[in-house]
């Protein structure tokens, strides 16, 4: 018998919609190691990037990721679905089809402590939303 393909959708607030996730195969014991394997696959790693604002009422008020250009980001969330817990997504709208949407899970984190203590890290750095 086949795996069932991952047909549960993402519990993921802005990407509950999105089936075309791809998971990255890498293991992140941090937030900062998944968020480096996202820039690097990227192609934004070290490089100028701007704050990404939250697009959702809960949180249009903090910077949640940073992106390279209007189709090229990452966004740091948490989605209580255990398959996904804390993770960084990687959105690149230039990337192929099937390829537009990595997932990077962070281990070992089971709520969003350190997801809010990044967002008001950022945040606190760009003050008021433009
Ligand atoms: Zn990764």
């Amino acid at each position: 018998m086949s795996m069932p393909p991952r047909g549960r959708s993402a519990g993921d607030e802005e990407g509950r919609r999105q089936s075309n996730e791809t998971l990255c195969p890498e293991s992140h014991a941090t937030i900062e190691a998944a968020i480096v394997c996202a820039e690097k696959h990227l192609g934004s790693f070290r490089m100028p990037m701007s704050p990404y604002w939250g697009t959702l009422r809960a949180n249009d008020h903090l910077v949640v990721g940073f992106q390279l250009s209007s189709r090229q980001r990452w966004r740091l969330d948490y989605a209580p679905d255990p398959d996904k817990l804390v993770h960084v997504n990687e959105e690149n709208f230039d990337a192929t089809p099937g390829h537009q949407r990595i997932v990077h899970k962070v281990e070992g984190q089971t709520n969003d402590t350190q997801v809010m203590l990044y967002y008001h890290k950022w945040t606190s750095q760009y003050g008021q939303r433009p």
